[in-house]
């Protein structure tokens, strides 16, 4: 795997901006670099357009810190909040048409694999409630069902945050919103079973109040989608707008739906379990020794 690309060339170091200098020389490309290290580098997401104390701009700034190789990812977005953001990383973001996400990242992944073989490249996917479950849903059903290999992230704010509020497939029952004034009618949409009957290696949820946890996530996620199939995070991540959350409980709210709707959930196919404990040291996924043998009574 090369760096040269995220390097200056020869000469031109002092002609390029600031910034750019900065990744480079501060940047987590190419190290090992973790969320409990915030502060200390460069990042490759640091201003977004989004609302002030929007959850999910948190949410995206961790998963992308935690990218086990983030210069050799390519994020892959659709219409939505969280597009705003993804957008403005320094890393690839290809933006398709509204739903297709997951369809796109399906051939981006495939030509990697001819282009690169076995240098790892990552895809990820991130998406809205209503690109993933609502619009994209075929799209995103069927690369499961093929076992594509690349991460799904749903943003899920339960909601159409930047049009105005319309209920989505993820909306709560009974949720009464500016575009959904009588209060949607059906039950939210079971993503994480989808998910697993449609066969994806690994499935989890998680909530942007817990840095450690989305790390430890997003990477499993991406290391599984390299080499054993598809992975799956669903992502709560509020609207404060459309919600009504004041911005200094954003947090709050966050650590109320985990306890409450949003539990913490991991599934971990045995195939991934046995190639993380193999390919990448996973010491809870090793095999467990057997227990000895129960000593057999002898006769008086
Ligand atoms: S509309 Fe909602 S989800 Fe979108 S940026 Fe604003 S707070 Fe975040």
């Amino acid at each position: 795997m090369s760096l040269d690309y995220v390097k200056f060339s020869g000469g031109f170091e002092k002609f390029m901006p600031k910034e750019y200098r900065d990744m480079v020389e501060h940047g987590p490309f190419g190290k090992k670099i973790s969320v409990s290290q915030m502060g200390s580098f460069k990042e490759i997401l640091e201003e977004h357009p989004m609302c002030a104390g929007c959850a999910m701009t948190l949410f995206i700034r961790l998963a992308i810190i935690a990218f086990p190789n983030p210069e050799d990812t390519i994020t892959v977005g659709t219409a939505g909040c969280g597009r705003l953001a993804i957008s403005q990383a320094a890393i690839p973001f290809v933006y398709g048409n509204y739903g297709d996400q997951n369809g796109v990242a399906s051939g981006l992944s495939r030509g990697l694999r001819l282009r690169f073989g076995d240098k790892p490249k990552d895809v990820v996917v991130i998406a809205g409630d209503g690109g993933t479950a609502d619009i994209g849903f075929q799209q995103v059903l069927h690369s499961w069902f093929r076992k594509e290999r690349f991460t799904t992230i749903m943003l899920d704010n339960e909601v159409y945050g930047n049009t105005g509020g319309q209920e989505s497939g993820m909306t709560n029952r009974g949720a009464v919103l500016k575009m959904a004034p009588l209060g949607k009618k059906f039950e939210k949409m079971d993503m994480l079973q989808m998910a697993k009957v449609a066969g994806c290696a690994y499935v989890a949820t998680v909530v942007p109040n817990n840095p450690r946890r989305v790390e430890s996530v997003i990477k499993k996620a991406v290391l599984i989608a390299r080499e054993v199939g598809s992975t799956y995070i669903q992502a709560y991540t509020s609207c404060n707008i459309e919600y009504a959350i004041p911005t200094d409980k954003v947090m709050e709210d966050a650590k109320n739906v985990e306890n409450d709707r949003y539990q913490f959930t991991e599934y971990v196919s045995e195939e991934a379990k046995q190639y993380l404990a193999e390919r990448y040291g996973y010491k809870e996924f090793l095999p467990k020794p057997a227990a000895p043998a129960a000593a057999i009574p002898t006769k008086a």
